[in-house]
């Protein structure tokens, strides 16, 4: 079965020339401006909102200036107005719907989104990508891109867990184009992620183990026959027998951010409380937690065009437990929060290097060396995995 195919608007091509946006491109607006009570709740929480007005009224105001549809590249698209909506609406499915039509229109302007663009396009290259698929293997580990960079020990260490409880895994380097579908341009993304699906599944992969919040969310959108499981809930089913787990590893009590994408996930939520416990923390949990956490200011490219914003969200997250350290579960919420001034270790350096983590000393990788690491990770795994097979 191919992948979902999106409720946005597939007519018009990325590069289709200017047309006006209506509130007929933005599905849920209609029923926004007409249901939403305009209660205050998501506005409360929200400085973007703040900024715009209730989900309403932008979408009212869609029907006479469809060009606001540009607005919604302000929104991190974390959902959390939809996590407190007593309606039960989804803002920010709205908004995401706003940003598709932006460009479906020819209104959105690429240029402030060359780097995230660059960065997905070379996850995607012959370069950086590879197919680790063993015969008879039923199973994948797809790290993502920004994990496999700057912490390629313990993705390696995190893959050899993982052929401990399915000997014939696989393991996939590749960008699951998370970006161009936040950006809105939905075909160039139906375009890349329809390849990655049916590579998969072409040579029979039913599960696809996660380790990036944004890669899970992808997959259980976008590829709902396949089984869809992260690596927190791999491990947290016998969390004593991760690899190089170390139980004499000093305690301490620390704040854990669960990342936005995986608002929804309440399994994964368990199970990250599940592994902090194991390798001794004591979890102190934040105001805005699990359902409702808050965006770490990576969400939605906003720091491309409104860093304010973005760097809102990060100093609001970062401010949350002053006196604590913070671990968390994505690379990009870690690497955000650290450079607000906050040391936020990943979960899988705890797991697998928990002595070197609690001392401080795991240091993820930054460009250039990233690159690099994700070359060595390409190496090592094709050396394991694609020996006889069609890898590459
Ligand atoms: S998705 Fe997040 S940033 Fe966007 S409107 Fe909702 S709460 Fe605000
Ligand atoms: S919480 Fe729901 S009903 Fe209230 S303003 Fe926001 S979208 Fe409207």
């Amino acid at each position: 079965m191919p992948p979902q195919q999106p409720s946005a608007p597939q007519t018009a091509p990325d590069s289709a020339p200017p047309s006006p946006a209506s509130t007929a491109s933005v599905p849920d607006a209609a029923r926004m401006a007409v249901q939403c009570t305009e209660c205050g709740a998501c506005v409360r929480m929200c400085p973007f909102l703040q900024e715009h007005g209730t989900p309403a009224h932008m979408a009212r105001q869609l029907q006479h200036s469809p060009q606001t549809v540009l607005n919604a590249y302000a929104c991190s698209l974390c959902s959390l107005c939809s996590a407190v909506c007593p309606e039960k609406l989804d803002p920010a499915q709205m908004f995401m719907d706003m940003r598709r039509a932006a460009v479906a229109s020819g209104l959105l302007d690429t240029a402030p989104y060359r780097r995230i663009l660059g960065y997905e396009a070379l996850g995607i290259s012959a370069a950086f990508t590879l197919y680790g698929l063993p015969q008879g293997a039923d199973t994948v580990f797809f790290p993502g891109c920004t994990l496999a960079g700057t912490r390629p020990r313990t993705v390696q260490a995190a893959f050899s867990y993982l052929r401990t409880v399915f000997p014939r895994a696989g393991a996939v380097l590749a960008c699951c184009s998370k970006p161009s579908h936040d950006l809105g341009m939905q075909s160039l993304f139906n375009e890349r992620f329809t390849q990655l699906y049916n590579r998969l599944a072409q040579h029979g992969i039913r599960r696809v183990v996660t380790a990036c919040p944004n890669c899970h969310k992808v997959f259980t959108t976008y590829a709902q026959d396949m089984e869809v499981v992260s690596i927190y809930e791999v491990l947290a089913r016998r969390p004593a027998m991760a690899a190089g787990h170390d139980r004499s590893a000093p305690s301490c009590t620390a704040a854990l951010h669960d990342p936005c994408p995986l608002r929804e996930f309440p399994a994964i939520h368990h199970a990250a409380r599940v592994l902090a416990a194991e390798a001794g923390i004591d979890v102190t949990e934040l105001p805005g937690t699990r359902r409702r956490t808050l965006c770490c200011g990576e969400g939605g490219a906003v720091g491309a065009v409104r860093p304010d914003l973005a760097g809102g969200w990060t100093a609001r997250r970062a401010a949350a437990a002053p006196q604590k350290r913070i671990f968390t579960y994505c690379a990009g919420c870690a690497g955000s929060l650290s450079a607000a001034g906050r040391r936020t270790d990943h979960l899988l350096d705890l797991v697998f290097y928990p002595r070197r983590t609690l001392a401080g000393r795991m240091k993820p990788a930054r460009a250039p060396f990233s690159y690099l690491h994700r070359l060595w990770l390409k190496l090592r795994w094709r050396l394991l995995l694609t020996r006889g097979t069609d890898g590459k």
